[in-house]
């Protein structure tokens, strides 16, 4: 029985592109995103081209609940779960003028409904003999920027949570490996004013985690930050 991968955020950009990366990989799927047209629309070009079962829950990450239900049922359907990527999430311009309501939804997406995810998907994870969690942090979750300061919020809140997890699971034998990148080309940063050949590609996130899933056992990758070179050359290198 092949490895099974959840992806959330599967319906566009990263999560997207760490989809088609693991299906290249022979994984089956269950890809996790708000709206279904899209996410059947992965799904048909998936199979097509490599021939994996992938499985669709449509669920907004906020009914923590629903969310617990569905994703149970697909995980009892596929028989197993080998890796988890957690990488749906919104972005709101803000620091100290940001709305509340907005810093909720920050909150609420990119952190608890992360958490919600992961707690629903470690008792399978822990029966796997390969357990991978990938979580989506972002540079803005290293360091803080005056525009995006919410954001930057949600995505130290990710890095936290990450470095504690993977502390947490190591003896039960699953890693855990947080991405940080820079800018990279998806519906997320089109106000960042760089043109589509300026951005890290969103292939280059699914090609990271397929390098981090090469390594020997014996090798952990608990975080990694990916920069654009465009922000280097206009900013220089922090
Ligand atoms: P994107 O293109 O805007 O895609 C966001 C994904 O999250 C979509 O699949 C969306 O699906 C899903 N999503 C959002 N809210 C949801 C909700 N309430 N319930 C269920 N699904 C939800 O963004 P992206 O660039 O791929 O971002 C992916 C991750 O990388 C995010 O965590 C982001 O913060 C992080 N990141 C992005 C960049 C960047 O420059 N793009 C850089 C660093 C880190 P539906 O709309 O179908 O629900």
């Amino acid at each position: 029985m092949s490895n099974v991968a959840l992806v959330t955020g599967a319906s566009r950009g990263i999560g997207r592109e760490i989809a088609e990366s693991l299906a290249s990989r022979g994984y089956r799927l269950i890809l996790v995103a708000r709206n279904l047209e899209r996410l059947r629309e992965a799904a048909q070009s998936l199979t097509k081209r490599h021939g994996v079962d992938v499985s669709l829950v449509a669920v907004d990450l906020r009914a923590f609940d629903d969310v617990a239900t569905a994703i149970s049922k697909e995980i009892a359907a596929m028989g197993r779960l080998d890796v988890l990527v957690n990488s749906a999430g919104v972005f709101h311009f803000g620091t100290s003028g940001m709305a509340i309501n907005e810093m909720d939804d920050l909150l609420m997406v990119n952190v608890k409904a992360m958490h919600n995810i992961c707690r629903v998907c470690l008792d399978a994870l822990k029966q796997s003999n390969c357990a991978h969690i990938f979580n989506i942090s972002s540079i803005a979750g290293v360091e803080g920027f005056a525009p995006i300061g919410g954001y930057a919020a949600s995505k130290f809140a990710v890095v936290g949570y990450g470095q504690s997890l993977a502390q947490e699971l190591i003896s039960e034998g699953v890693k855990v490996t947080t991405l940080c990148p820079d800018i990279v080309d998806t519906d997320m940063s089109v106000g960042s004013g760089l043109l589509s050949n300026q951005m890290i590609a969103p292939s280059d996130i699914g090609k990271a985690v397929e390098f981090v899933l090469s390594l020997s056992d014996c090798a952990i990758v608990d975080q990694m930050t990916i920069k654009c070179r465009t922000v280097i050359e206009r900013n220089g290198l922090r």
